[in-house]
């Protein structure tokens, strides 16, 4: 149990990982298997062998597998939500209704694979038809961060099989609980489906170990990789260099501009929601508020208010707020910049507390959100992503240095705005310098069937998600006939 899955069979690892609960260190969720390269190459020469194949397999085999999986995860959306919860340590609505997502994304997909467009044009030279149409790009690559276990693997491997490619998975270290689970659903619809072994891998592990295989091996056609930017650039480097396809979806430091005409409780509940919720582990997190003079202290107050009333508990207990943070590594690397914002003159106003147990007693990685003022854009507070709940708040004097500052960011994920007013919502929605612009809404929490992905240093590579994934998934032919 807990293993790898390889060629179509649960394969032992060489060792075992231990996934303990963030919520409460003492709860062990399970050892899982951890493969090594070994394994990995294994993998990659299972998809490689199914890839011809499973390129040729009817569109009504793959809408019935996606189908299947989709029905199968939402069906089970309160047990794997209690599961995500647990390992990842956001709170039990915030898990289920990512689990949700994620078998909406594998129905969505379903509907996709019955609609492979393609174009019949009229050739230049007489009697000569063209036909554009789309083909899968064969074995593709899957590396996914711990911060949506479910959502992100199911948004990738969703489109990989649609469009008739064989994938190779390898999920992030600590979250193997939730790839396990979506593997093993995946392992009986492919077999219920008659589909070749090897169409799906899972190989959970290393990086460093099993992620590096599927940069370098040269049977692996495209990668697809969410997580952080010095990894991203690694992934995108070794990928360039043997000419494989590369998607790259990094980091962020998102702005939430809030106008002195804003709605003060629509510009609060959004900056709350997207700053802290899911204890701000989220790459479409709102960390930098941009607050113009006319409402800035009302609305520092209100927020700090609104903080106070936040429950910071047990992820899966009813009623808690924020979760904990992922692991130690992850709460280390929040504390280490709270007091970089201090030592930059930055003012905490409120929160930023570790808190060892949570009021059951139970030993966990919690922070309480934590909320600086009088902040400068050069801060690295400002600059780099924390990913945590560290929110940081700075003035402007209007709407101009108000969209001047949401733009000053080596990132361009997504971007907020709170307004009643329709010319500064308009204005912004064009100058905004990201991949997706949120106007009174939290910049986190986005639909299952559009595109996703941002700009400048925050991804790399066509878009992920809805009709769009395509471009990514697939390769294009061309094709002439003479009649
Ligand atoms: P984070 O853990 O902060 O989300 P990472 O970029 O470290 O961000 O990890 C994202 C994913 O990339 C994980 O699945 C991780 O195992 C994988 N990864 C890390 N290092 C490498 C590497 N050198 N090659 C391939 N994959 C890697």
């Amino acid at each position: 149990m807990n293993a790898n899955y390889i060629a179509g069979a649960w394969t032992e690892g060489v060792r075992a990982y231990r996934n303990i609960n963030p919520s409460d260190t003492r709860d062990v969720i399970g050892e899982y298997a951890v493969a090594d390269r070994a394994q990995a190459l294994q993998a990659v020469a299972a998809a490689r062998a199914a890839a011809p194949a499973w390129g040729l397999s009817t569109p009504q085999q793959r809408f019935d597998l996606l189908d299947t999986v989709g029905s199968e995860i939402l069906a089970r959306k309160a047990e794997l939500g209690d599961l995500l919860a647990r390992e990842e340590g956001k709170t039990l609505p915030e898990a289920i209704g990512e689990v949700a997502r994620a078998g909406s994304i594998f129905k969505f997909f379903a509907g996709e694979a019955l609609r492979p467009g393609g174009e019949a044009v009229a050739s230049v030279r007489p009697g000569v038809g063209v036909e554009v149409t789309r083909e899968p790009v064969g074995v593709v690559g899957l590396i996914t961060p711990w911060n949506f276990p479910i959502a992100i693997p199911a948004w990738k491997i969703a489109p990989a099989l649609a469009w008739g490619n064989c994938v190779v998975f390898k999920p992030a270290e600590v979250v193997p609980g939730c790839a396990w689970a979506l593997a093993e659903i995946l392992s009986r619809a492919l077999a219920q489906a008659g589909a070749p072994a090897g169409v799906f891998n899972l190989v959970m592990g290393r990086g460093s170990e099993v992620g590096a295989v599927l940069l370098e091996d040269g049977r692996v056609d495209a990668v697809s990789f969410t997580g952080s930017v010095a990894t991203g650039q690694r992934v995108a480097q070794a990928c360039v260099s043997r000419g494989a396809k590369v998607q790259l979806e990094m980091g962020g430091k998102n702005p939430f501009v809030v106008l002195d005409d804003a709605d003060l409780g629509v510009a609060v509940a959004a900056a709350v929601n997207s700053g802290f919720f899911s204890t701000g582990q989220r790459c479409t997190a709102s960390s930098r508020l941009i607050v113009t003079d006319g409402i800035h202290d009302r609305f520092v107050q209100a927020v700090a208010e609104r903080m106070k009333t936040l429950r910071v508990d047990d992820a899966r207990k009813p009623g808690t707020d924020i979760g904990p943070v992922v692991d130690e590594h992850q709460l280390a690397q929040d504390v280490k910049y709270i007091g970089i914002g201090r030592d930059e003159g930055a003012r905490l106003l409120a929160g930023g507390e570790v808190i060892e147990r949570n009021p059951d007693g139970a030993p966990g990685f919690y922070l309480r959100p934590a909320l600086f003022t009088d902040t400068t854009a050069a801060m690295r507070i400002n600059r780099e992503e924390i990913f945590g709940p560290v929110v940081s708040v700075l003035r402007a004097k209007d709407y101009d240095e108000a969209l001047a500052l949401a733009n000053d960011t080596p990132f361009g994920l997504a971007s907020g705005i709170a307004t009643t007013s329709l010319k500064h919502a308009t204005h912004f929605k064009r100058h905004a310098q990201a991949g997706m612009v949120m106007v009174n809404l939290p910049t986190a929490g986005v639909d299952y069937h559009v595109p996703f992905g941002g700009r400048k240093g925050s991804s790399y590579g066509p878009r992920e998600q809805g009709r769009h994934a395509a471009e990514f998934y697939t390769t294009v032919k061309t094709a002439y006939t003479q009649a």
